[in-house]
């Protein structure tokens, strides 16, 4: 260890920890720019009801074109969107204009927006859901509120209050990234969700038999609780396979489509998605 915190090592190491600050601090100034001079973009990812082959969802994915630094990710600027709030201002813009999307597509497909907890304890959720349902004229079942488990650790009473009123609009709810965290079982059976959308980490693993029992448990608890559930991040056609002999039949992921800009849905709703395997089988 004694080599590995030399001088020439720690003087590197600090100057690349101050080039992280300095970016991040830039970001931070260009993202404030970002909304007013249009550099955001929602993309959509098709949720693929295998049984069928159709898309039944899309989850609305932010893009950020930088001018000078082209496509940032998401997993970068949306931590910094987090830590200077700006992030309730974004979550808005994108709940706005995924609904607005959302609402010329047909009647049976849905559309999920991501919420940071920030979100719900920085702005009246329900209010803003509300208003851009009424604006869209989007029917509130056709939207899926995605967040993540630290929601549900953070200020639990209030959270739950927060849900229940969601869904008595007639929201659904959906919890994100599941088994990434604590994964409590207890929020299951505590919180109104409408749906879970099992972590890409486990489909990384399937080759595990391990892993493939978990999503498998996972389903059969779902199913006794009438919850939906989603394994997200399926890139083969092994792991659709695999994850299709077990029952499992809500998949998202590269296999069937990245992400992508609003021009190009409506084909992916109008001719279903190719399986790899054949369904007679
Ligand atoms: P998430 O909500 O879990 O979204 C799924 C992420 O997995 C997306 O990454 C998607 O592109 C990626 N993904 C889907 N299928 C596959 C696959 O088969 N393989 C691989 N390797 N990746 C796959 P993306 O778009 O980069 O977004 C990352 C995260 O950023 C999201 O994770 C979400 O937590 C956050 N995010 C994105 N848009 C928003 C937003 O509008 N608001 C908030 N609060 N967070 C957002
Ligand atoms: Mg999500
Ligand atoms: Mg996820
Ligand atoms: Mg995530």
């Amino acid at each position: 260890h004694a080599k590995a915190w030399g001088r020439g090592c720690f003087r590197r190491f600090s100057a690349s920890m101050d080039e992280q600050a300095q970016s991040k601090r830039q970001i931070e100034v260009d993202l404030r720019k970002a909304l007013v001079h249009d550099e955001l973009e929602v993309f959509y990812q098709p949720v693929v009801d295998i049984r069928t082959g159709r898309a039944n969802a899309f989850e609305a994915l932010l893009r950020w074109r930088h001018p000078s630094q082209g496509f940032i990710s998401p997993t970068v600027f949306i931590p910094i969107a987090e830590e200077t709030g700006m992030i309730v201002e974004i979550g808005e813009w994108v709940l706005n204009r995924a609904c607005r999307d959302a609402a010329s597509w047909p009647d049976n497909i849905r559309v999920a927006v991501n919420f940071s907890a920030i979100q719900f304890r920085r702005s009246n959720i329900c209010d803003v859901i509300t208003r851009a349902l009424a604006s869209s004229r989007l029917a509130a079942n056709r939207l899926e509120v995605e967040v993540t488990e630290t929601i549900v650790i953070q200020d639990t009473e209030a959270t739950l209050l927060v849900f229940h009123e969601l869904a008595a609009l007639g929201v659904r709810l959906a919890l994100d990234d599941f088994g990434t965290g604590y994964s409590s079982l207890s929020y299951l059976n505590r919180f109104p969700f409408h749906k879970i959308k099992i972590d890409r980490a486990f489909v990384k693993d399937l080759d595990d038999p391990k892993s493939l029992a978990v999503i498998t448990a996972i389903m059969h608890l779902a199913k006794d609780l009438d919850i939906s559930m989603v394994v997200e991040g399926v890139e083969t056609p092994a792991q659709l396979a695999l994850l299709a002999a077990r029952g499992i039949h809500e998949i998202q992921g590269f296999l069937f489509s990245r992400p992508a800009p609003l021009g190009e849905i409506m084909e992916m709703i109008r001719v279903p998605f190719r399986l790899p395997f054949s369904q007679a089988a």
